[in-house]
């Protein structure tokens, strides 16, 4: 069997997060720091307010993982901002049958298979590493444009008659075409209904060519192609064009997440935290919130990008 690279990547992670326990694998910024999803439901809170409070408000998760993000941000959003607290909706966009589950025994929420799928109204919707899972086609430059195919563990070169730009012999262009369709559906939905949406996820801040296709499994990097199922396939985000898919709305970023979180309160909040436990465990803290920010740890190469309707003022963090 040949199969498209998306095709494969598709098949391979409905399988990898349907039977799989992804977190034995990898790790995201919400299991390493309570402080992340505090702060993004607290960045909620204040781009609601700007939307003028309306009541009631979707606040949408893509990908929840183990419900981890939006269990922190709900308690934080009850202490600090109730009204927001009482005024939301909350709705999920989970494909995987066993993350539902976990999802559910953590959150009162609607579920969907679709961010489409989520009813009309105004929303705030976030993603953390959601983007990087959505299957990518690859193309490579001989002496001219093939596309990569997948059969018997390994790559086929199949020729394409696709419109692609002149690069030397070698170069690997990719396309994320789900991504490109959801920033347009976005634009859409958002310019007419209200709303913003934010994803944080991992790559460079201008399109770049480059074979960005990585396979982690046991948390090691492995052959993305042996086994469809058996490890977390991710490529990078193409920031650039996802922000220039969704026509008409405000794009704030991408911006390092370093950056965004520190702007947000990362350190003050895990100090404080810090404060109230033992001096093991604040020491873990302030470790935790240095790895989501720092330059070699996750702060660099990870991104935040948000789309706004364009009335919405900047949301925080993207002020400079
Ligand atoms: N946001 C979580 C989990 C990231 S893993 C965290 O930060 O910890 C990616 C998540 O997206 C998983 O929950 C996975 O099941 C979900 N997912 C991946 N592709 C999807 C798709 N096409 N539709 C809906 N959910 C998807």
């Amino acid at each position: 069997m040949t199969e498209r690279l998306d095709a494969f990547m598709a098949r391979a992670n409905a399988a990898y997060y349907a039977t799989r326990d992804p977190f034995a694998d990898f790790t995201t910024s919400p299991e390493i720091s309570q402080v992340f999803g505090e702060l993004l439901g607290l960045w909620a809170a204040e781009v609601w307010r700007s939307m003028g409070s309306p009541d009631p408000v979707i606040l949408a998760e893509a990908g929840p993982g183990r419900g981890t993000l939006m269990a922190d941000a709900l308690r934080a959003i009850g202490k600090m901002v109730p009204d927001f607290g009482r005024a939301l909706r909350l709705h999920l966009v989970e494909n995987s049958p066993s993350l539902r589950a976990v999802q559910a025994s953590r959150l009162e929420a609607s579920w969907h298979d679709r961010i489409e799928d989520i009813p009309a109204g105004p929303m705030i919707l976030l993603g953390n590493e959601f983007l990087d899972a959505l299957p990518i086609r690859q193309f490579v430059r001989r002496d001219r444009w093939m596309e990569r195919h997948v059969a018997s563990g390994g790559f086929v070169e199949l020729p394409t008659d696709e419109h692609l730009p002149d690069w030397p012999e070698g170069s690997v262009l990719e396309r994320c075409e789900p991504a490109l369709a959801l920033a347009s559906h976005l634009a859409e939905r958002l310019r007419v209904q209200g709303g913003v949406a934010l994803f944080v996820d991992y790559g460079p801040e201008h399109s770049a060519p480059g074979d960005s296709l990585q396979a982690l499994r046991d948390r090691q990097v492995c052959d993305p192609l042996v086994e469809a199922g058996s490890a977390d396939l991710t490529a990078h985000v193409d920031f650039q064009a996802f922000g220039k898919a969704a026509h008409g709305l405000a794009v704030c970023g991408p911006l390092p997440q370093g950056i965004f979180l520190a702007r947000l309160g990362l350190f003050q909040r895990s100090g404080a935290l810090a404060r109230g436990l033992s001096p093991d465990a604040g020491q873990r803290m302030i470790r935790s919130a240095q790895r989501l920010a720092e330059p070699d740890g996750m702060g660099r190469l990870f991104k935040a990008i948000a789309l706004c309707h364009p009335d919405v003022s900047t949301p925080p963090g993207f002020v400079e």
